[in-house]
């Protein structure tokens, strides 16, 4: 059967089958997963789970207690297979029509037959179809059996291993709405394989009969069984109906194409990858081809939710996608960043489904590009180290986990790449010992960046225990009045501390910030009845007692004595280092995408550092938009405020916390009283967040982004400053471009103009200068090289000259003419620094060797050299000496 129906058609055409059946039309959730079961959306029902267990069917404001969606879902599970066998995609739409406690199984299975052979709808032929059903579901066997008119003889009975909904759910879980399942099959025919549908119940694997729609009927809600193991499964208080429609196996079986790589979504991919690699789609390597296409339009779509590249998480498995598909571009001969440039066909061919696409594209290309540059630099030596390592084992053994282990750590090589590379060689990977050498590397890695704790109190852990925490009174005001609980020194409690002398002092309340959550700890003076000391640094200890270090200017400070804490005003320039860290963030978020996530920070009275997830340097006009939406939040002059509440009542409200950060009970939420647009969309700031602040974001009153680097993979750094800070740092550039215009004779705005106009003179004068050093070999070289010597070495003619002040590049000009005027087959020409060998290619067909012969008169000349047989070059220190050798090197 062939039909002219396009991939998008098909698409269209379920959710207005189901549209007429009353069904609301909603968008696709995003490909990172709704709830943290799983990393991706991995079906059309995942967004629906509350629905299911009962909650309001209200979507958008709109209540429907039908819904049908194209989700776009993402399984990794056997990525290896993706690209070899055919009916598999980590990428895929799935269709589904959904209900919650409204139609179920009758209805779900007379309308899935309708859309699939209807002549209106797809029209597959009813003879061809075939189903299965959960071993007792003798309901749906009556649907199939009485309501459509199939044979029995086209029906399997399996069990919750193949019709059950999550797999196994009865004995396994999860937890929550599950159901039998009825699966629907298309035969392909004989073409496809030779195995009937008697043989599919005992080989559940087929070429053949290929799996379309899987109509599951959530009823139950499995609980925790019973202590003899016995599954629980609770009737849902009502029914409901979720089903999943392969968009690509269905367009694949309407258009007649073999598979998904002939469909009208991939065949414009599979033709792009043959012409830039100008390998033809056919025979072994077409499986990169196939690798290449569906991995781009996978990774594009995660990257277009807002994930980047990452070792950890979510990040990682779609660098592990994106590794995979560089490394089969690398089989296909792409040596240099080559994959990005197949986003735009991707975006022509779904986003007009999946706008995301459209508007994200560029940061897709940015980021794969750069993904792709860094990869292939370590690739090309990894797969050599491998194939080392490879060719020293028999077929049958197996790779170290230690050497896997280097692969990754010295290459970036993820195990399954070095797997799937192994395989080639028939070669096994012990993945155990490679898990228990990365786990032996991070160890290391913990304990090497981490303080002892006895480190970081300064051996003061015991001395320190049983006080109490202190009261912070410094979010309000920058002095209090405090009583001195202890003073603590050389791990011992100390009852005072003289003139000259420095310990820790602990006091009842303090307006002193203790180190934390990225801010630094607050220095300032102590002023006591009699004496006074500077605060050096300020931290806290997990139980919350701030610790001072204080060194003692006049008099003597006693435990017991009451003091005056005053913070520096320094202070006030870490807060607007830390409000307007805040506010980046915010502002990276919506000019970069979510996927920005913070991964550390530094603030200080003088910086302020911020790193976070994104997979591509800054662009300048991004830049820039960050700094223009934080400039326009210090214009707005918006209170800021600080809230203490509940955890859950935080996240309710949005706040962004840190991911792996650990928060208790009650959490502060530090929250910027307004939002600013950002191209119509609104932006606001609110964070978990322990930290000093400014009243008011005005009272940042400047902001500048410094520097956007790379820290570590997938992770950058921005410096930026704020207030004074930041406007006396424009001013020294300004100072800095002024002198350097003044330098050059020129005003601070013909500055680049002018350094191009320098630059393209130096061009000419190096150009001037090469010719006349050219000249000048030539002078000395003589008319047809007559002031060469000439003589029979080794059955070889041999030219060889000396030349005083040529090097380089007129040095090997100068061989070359003196090869083509002598008619010599080995010319020899040295110069004070540089010894240059050359072979006519009929000299190396006889066995000439530039490259051994050099190396000889290297050494002879005090240098070192080699090369190929028909040229070489080498540095030298003496011409005489490598010239004399001559005689003696045949
Ligand atoms: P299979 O057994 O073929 O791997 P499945 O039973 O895991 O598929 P379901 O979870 O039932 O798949 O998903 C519903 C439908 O989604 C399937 O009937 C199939 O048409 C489609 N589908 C599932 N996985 C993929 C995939 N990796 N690539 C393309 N389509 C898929
Ligand atoms: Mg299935």
């Amino acid at each position: 059967m062939t039909r002219q129906l396009s991939t998008a058609d098909i698409r269209t055409m379920f959710l207005q089958f189901f549209r007429s059946k009353e069904h609301l039309i909603l968008p696709s959730h995003s490909t990172v997963a709704p709830d943290p079961t799983t990393l991706f959306t991995v079906a059309g029902m995942q967004p629906f789970k509350p629905q299911f267990m009962g909650a309001p069917a209200t979507f958008e404001g709109r209540a429907s207690k039908r819904v049908t969606t194209a989700q776009k879902c993402v399984r990794v599970g056997d990525i290896e297979n993706v690209g070899r066998t055919r009916r598999h995609l980590s990428l895929f739409e799935m269709m589904g029509n959904f209900s919650f406690g409204d139609y179920f199984k009758q209805d779900a299975i007379a309308w899935a037959w309708e859309f699939l052979t209807s002549p209106e709808w797809m029209g597959m032929d009813p003879g061809k179809m075939y189903v299965t059903i959960y071993e007792d579901d003798d309901e749906a066997f009556g649907y199939w059996t009485q309501d459509i008119g199939l044979s029995p003889d086209h029906i399997h009975r399996f069990g919750a291993d193949e019709n059950f909904w999550p797999a196994n759910a009865p004995l396994e879980g999860p937890n929550g709405p599950c159901g039998p399942c009825s699966e629907i099959y298309y035969d392909r025919g004989p073409s496809y394989g030779d195995d009937s549908w008697a043989d599919y119940a005992q080989t559940r694997e087929s070429a053949r009969f290929l799996e379309v729609w899987n109509l599951v009927f959530p009823q139950y809600d499995r609980q925790d069984p019973a202590p003899d193991g016995t599954p629980v499964l609770k009737d849902l208080p009502f029914k409901n109906i979720d089903t999943g429609m392969g968009l690509e196996r269905v367009a694949s079986v309407v258009q007649d194409v073999p598979d998904f790589y002939s469909n009208d979504v991939f065949r414009p991919l599979i033709d792009r990858v043959a012409e830039l690699s100008g390998k033809p789609y056919e025979g072994e390597v077409s499986v990169s081809h196939r690798v290449v296409a569906e991995h781009v339009r996978a990774v594009s779509m995660i990257l277009a939710d807002g994930v980047a590249f990452a070792n950890t998480g979510r990040g990682y498995t779609t660098r592990k996608i994106m590794r995979r598909a560089i490394r089969h571009g690398y089989l296909l001969g792409f040596r240099e960043p080559t994959l990005y440039q197949l986003v735009p066909l991707v975006v022509a061919g779904m986003g007009e489904a999946y706008p995301e696409l459209k508007t994200e594209q560029s940061r897709v290309e940015a980021a794969m590009r750069s993904e792709e540059e860094r990869f292939l630099k370590t690739l090309e030596g990894g797969i050599q180290r491998l194939g080392g390592m490879l060719g020293g084992l028999e077929k049958g053994t197996t790779l170290s986990g230690e050497e896997a282990f280097v692969l990754y750590d010295t290459y970036g090589f993820p195990i399954d790449l070095t797997k799937e590379i192994a395989e080639e060689y028939g070669v096994s990977v012990d993945e155990a010992g490679y898990a228990e050498s990365l786990e032996n590397a991070q160890e290391i890695a913990r304990a090497g960046s981490k303080y002892g704790k006895s480190e970081l109190f300064g051996g003061n852990q015991e001395a320190l225990e049983g006080l109490p925490a202190t009261a912070f009174v410094g979010y309000d005001q920058l002095q209090a009045e405090g009583q001195v609980l202890a003073l603590v020194g050389g791990g011992e409690r100390l009852s005072g501390l003289s003139a000259g002398s420095e310990a820790t002092v602990i006091l009842s309340q303090t307006p002193f910030y203790g180190e934390g959550g990225g801010e630094v700890g607050d220095t300032g003076r102590l002023e006591w009845a009699g004496g006074s000391g500077v605060v050096r640094d300020t931290k806290k200890t997990p139980g919350g007692v701030f610790l001072h270090d204080v060194l003692v200017e006049e008099g003597e400070l006693k435990a017991g004595d009451t003091v005056r804490a005053l913070v520096s005003p320094d202070r006030r320039a870490t807060e607007r280092h830390h409000t307007a860290t805040h506010l980046l963030h915010a502002a990276l978020r919506a000019v970069l995408g979510s996927g920005v996530r913070q991964a550390g920070s530094l603030v200080a009275p003088d910086r302020l550092r911020f790193d976070f997830s994104h997979g591509a340097a800054l662009s300048p006009e991004e830049i820039a938009g960050v700094e223009r939406l934080v400039s326009r939040w210090i214009s707005a002059n918006f209170p800021v405020s600080a809230q203490e509440m509940p955890i859950a009542e935080a996240k309710a409200a949005g706040a962004t916390a840190l991911f792996g950060e650990k928060y208790g009970d009650t959490v502060r939420v530090v929250r910027v009283e307004g939002s600013v647009d950002l191209g119509g969309q609104t932006v606001s700031s609110m964070e978990l967040c322990g930290g000093a602040h400014v009243r008011r974001t005005g009272d940042i009153g400047a902001f500048v982004i410094l520097s956007d680097e790379n820290v570590a993979a997938g992770v950058r750094r921005v410096e930026a400053l704020a207030g004074e800070a930041a406007t006396a740092w424009v001013r020294e550039r300004l100072g800095q471009s002024a002198r350097a215009a003044a330098l050059l004779n020129t005003a601070p705005d013909a500055l680049e103009s002018r350094v191009a106009g320098l630059q393209a003179q130096l061009r000419a004068a190096e150009k001037e200068t090469a010719q006349v050093r050219r000249q000048l070999a030539e002078a000395q070289m003589g008319g047809g090289g007559s002031s060469a010597q000439t003589r029979e070495l080794g059955g070889f003619k041999v030219a060889s000259l000396k030349l005083s002040g040529i090097e380089g590049n007129e040095l090997r000009a100068a061989a070359d003419k003196l090869l083509g005027d002598s008619g010599a087959d080995l010319v020899v020409i040295a110069s004070d620094r540089g010894l240059v060998v050359k072979a006519t290619k009929d000299a190396v067909s006889r066995g000439a060797h530039a490259g051994q012969l050099i190396g000889k008169l290297a050494a002879a000349g005090g240098g070192k050299g080699g090369g190929r047989p028909d040229m070489a070059q080498a540095g030298i220190t003496d011409a005489q000496g490598a010239l004399g050798a001559l005689d003696t090197a045949f």
